[in-house]
């Protein structure tokens, strides 16, 4: 270990340029007119490994962004670990938020972080945490500290929901094959009180339409005898809840996996301020389902948010139309056992069922993921609460996230691997 440590020292400065070159490059995955500086990013990843000494290197080109894929197999006897991680990033609007450019980066010191972080798109979000597997494997590797197979497989459409991961999964079932899977893409809860996230919600995203009159309107001269579509979509979104907070869709919570209240007990624990949260947010009360609390309320129960919504007019002024259609886009956090396809048919069952009929009403999908949850117990997620430890100088704390990494659930049904979500901090 000494050895890794003192390579990792020698090489500090070459690592950091690497990296900053890496985030240089304007990977927006959800935006075409960055098609080749996401492919370049992908060159580039490619190069990091080969040159950290991985043998297998391939660019696995996709109907969208290419996929890099590395194997470095020391015995084929040994327990085989796949890092994950993604290349492309969030794109960086609203400019005019950003101190400094998003991919010029630069080192600040700051409260939180006086000896200096990285500010650039992606620097935590997962290029940091990506770069910070393959040098680690690098300073192994020139160390001879490799105790097993190492696997890598770093995507560019994470922030797009992985639209061509799954097909690549069940292609390279074989070769992806896996003891254990390691993704760094998540948070740890602060740098003086270290984490592994163990379980991630799943998701269901979806889209509505409703139409009334077979076109727009004037309001002075049908509204009232109309139905308004925008009126009548506000309505059925507030049905959607019940008073205490609950998700009003029948048969929504059958299948939510229950926690056991020993471990809500140990959730509960978790370092965490309500009244500096509400300050944070700007917010005087917080809201949610009635018996849970936020901590609970955002990692082990499911949800329901209208994500946007549109109709009419929208411009500066007034203009008194009375609007053919109303749309709003609708997301629902799963958890642990609520199938995505299973809900999203129960959603479109009962919106239809509320809509009155002065309205049509048309449901369509989106992405969707299944939620994820790991043991505490194992030999991996005490190989990594014991190397977190050492370098915080304190136990991590196990927690579950909120967010959705959809291909966690997919690499727990399609590899024979386990999985073990990492949450390493890295900015
Ligand atoms: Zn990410």
């Amino acid at each position: 270990m000494n050895q890794t440590q003192a390579y990792i020292q020698e090489n500090k400065e070459r690592f950091l340029d690497e990296l900053l070159e890496l985030l240089r490059i304007p990977s927006v995955s959800a935006d075409p007119k960055y098609k080749s500086s996401v492919a370049d990013t992908a060159k580039l990843v490619a190069s990091y490994l080969k040159k950290a000494g991985v043998n297998k290197v391939e660019v696995c080109e996709t109907a969208g962004h290419p996929i890099v894929y590395g194997e470095f197999i020391k015995d084929k006897s040994l327990p085989t670990v796949l890092v994950y991680g993604h290349y492309d990033v969030q794109p960086a609007d609203p400019l005019e938020l950003w101190e400094t450019p998003p991919f010029e980066p630069v080192i600040k010191p700051t409260k939180r972080h006086p000896k200096g972080a990285i500010f650039a798109r992606g620097a935590c979000d997962d290029k940091g945490q990506l770069f910070m597997h393959v040098k680690a494997f690098e300073a192994m590797l020139k160390s001879k500290n490799v105790p097993c197979n190492i696997k890598f497989m770093i995507e560019g459409e994470e922030e797009v929901g992985s639209v061509n991961l799954e097909k690549f999964c069940k292609k390279e079932k074989n070769r992806l094959a896996c003891d254990m899977v390691l993704i760094s893409d998540t948070s740890i809860l602060d740098n003086k009180v270290p984490s592994i996230t163990t379980g991630l919600r799943g998701l269901t995203y979806l889209e509505v339409e409703v139409t009334g009159p077979n076109r727009d309107l004037h309001s002075g001269v049908y509204g009232g005898a109309v139905a308004n579509p925008i009126n009548i979509l506000s309505k059925m979104i507030a049905e959607l809840h019940n008073k205490r907070g609950e998700i009003a869709i029948p048969g929504f919570y059958d299948d939510v996996d229950k926690v056991s209240k020993s471990e809500r007990k140990a959730m509960n624990q978790a370092p965490y301020n309500e009244k500096s949260y509400m300050r944070d947010l700007g917010v005087k009360v917080l809201h949610g389902e009635k018996g849970y609390t936020t901590l609970e309320r955002t990692s082990i129960r499911p949800t329901l948010d209208v994500n946007g919504i549109w109709g009419g007019y929208t411009g500066d002024g007034a203009k008194t139309v009375l609007p053919s259609k109303a749309f709003a886009k609708i997301s629902m956090r799963l958890v642990p056992h609520q199938d995505p396809e299973k809900v999203f048919k129960r959603f479109k069952k009962h919106f239809e069922s509320i809509a009155p009929d002065s309205v049509s009403v048309k449901v369509t999908p989106h992405h969707g993921g299944d939620a994820a949850v790991t043991p505490t117990d194992s030999a991996e997620y005490r190989a990594a609460e014991w190397a977190m430890t050492q370098t915080f100088e304190k136990a991590p704390i196990p927690v579950r996230s909120g967010g959705s990494i959809p291909i966690v659930a997919l690499f727990g049904n399609r590899t024979q691997g386990k999985i073990r979500l990492a949450g390493i901090w890295s900015g």
